[in-house]
């Protein structure tokens, strides 16, 4: 999969884009991550890039012409119209199955916005979809475009050695993962629960089942609702849900 981003400070996605996972994902082949520095394609001999809203306001915007000259040097290069991602605090959260659709793609281009943000203009021509990370602002779209790269990228086959550590994840089936021990099994008088120890694995996935279950009524009811749930998992999620309200 390859990922074009367009942006004023296309340093930040070089360093945070090379390391761990990622950055073995790309020495081997399944990934690659090209930074465009809009400012490359400014018209003007200072490289400007941004100017003065019409109608007064607070800030600056950056103008259409460089980020459609960018945009235009990734379309061309790859011969057709590919999926623009503009990071915007306005879109849709991000969330883990816009993650699983997203890595369908073979190219998608993410375009970070800087100061008050980008000439409406340009996003109307070219955007196909308007993404938030969350509900703040930020100074600019590229640490949201690293984070957005960084979670569909794990979900491209090969970057994960082991496949099955995407598939059984937070966010499968609207449940949360299940809590997980390591070595040794007892640290600071915490014992490993025992039934991790007994061998025995379908009692093991019933119980790793029922945490998430847990887990998830107690931190995220609100995935619940589209969860899938058998009644003895329903009448379990109400119990916990039920503790967690007298304890408040
Ligand atoms: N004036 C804009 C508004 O109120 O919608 C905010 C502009 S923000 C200061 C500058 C840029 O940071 C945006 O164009 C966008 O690319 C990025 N950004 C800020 N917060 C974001 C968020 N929560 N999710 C995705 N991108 C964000």
């Amino acid at each position: 999969m390859n990922f074009h981003v367009l942006t004023l400070f296309p340093e930040m996605i070089e360093q945070g884009m090379h390391t761990s996972i990622i950055g073995r994902a790309i020495a081997g082949g399944y990934l690659s991550i090209d930074a465009i520095n809009i400012r490359d394609y400014a018209f003007n001999k200072h490289q400007k890039v941004d100017d003065y809203p019409y109608g007064g306001g607070a800030g600056m915007l950056m103008q259409a012409e460089p980020v459609y000259l960018a945009y235009e040097s990734v379309q061309k290069k790859l011969g057709y119209r590919p999926r623009v991602v503009y990071l915007t605090p306005q879109g849709e959260v991000f969330h883990q199955t816009m993650a699983k659709e997203l890595a369908k793609e073979k190219d998608l281009v993410f375009l970070c916005g800087h100061y008050e943000g980008i000439d409406e203009r340009v996003l109307d021509e070219i955007v196909t979809d308007y993404v938030s990370i969350g509900d703040y602002v930020l100074t600019g779209g590229e640490l949201p475009a690293m984070i957005m790269i960084d979670a569909i990228s794990r979900l491209v086959p090969g970057v994960l050695h082991n496949d099955v550590s995407a598939e059984f994840e937070s966010f499968q089936d609207n449940l949360l993962e299940y809590p997980q021990y390591s070595r040794p099994e007892v640290w600071h008088d915490r014992k490993v629960p025992e039934i991790l120890m007994s061998g025995h694995h379908a009692n093991i996935e019933k119980w790793r089942r029922e945490q998430s279950v847990i887990r998830t009524a107690k931190n995220r009811p609100d995935l619940l609702e589209k969860a899938e749930l058998t009644e003895k998992e329903k009448k379990l999620a109400e119990e916990v849900q039920k503790e967690v309200k007298k304890s408040l």
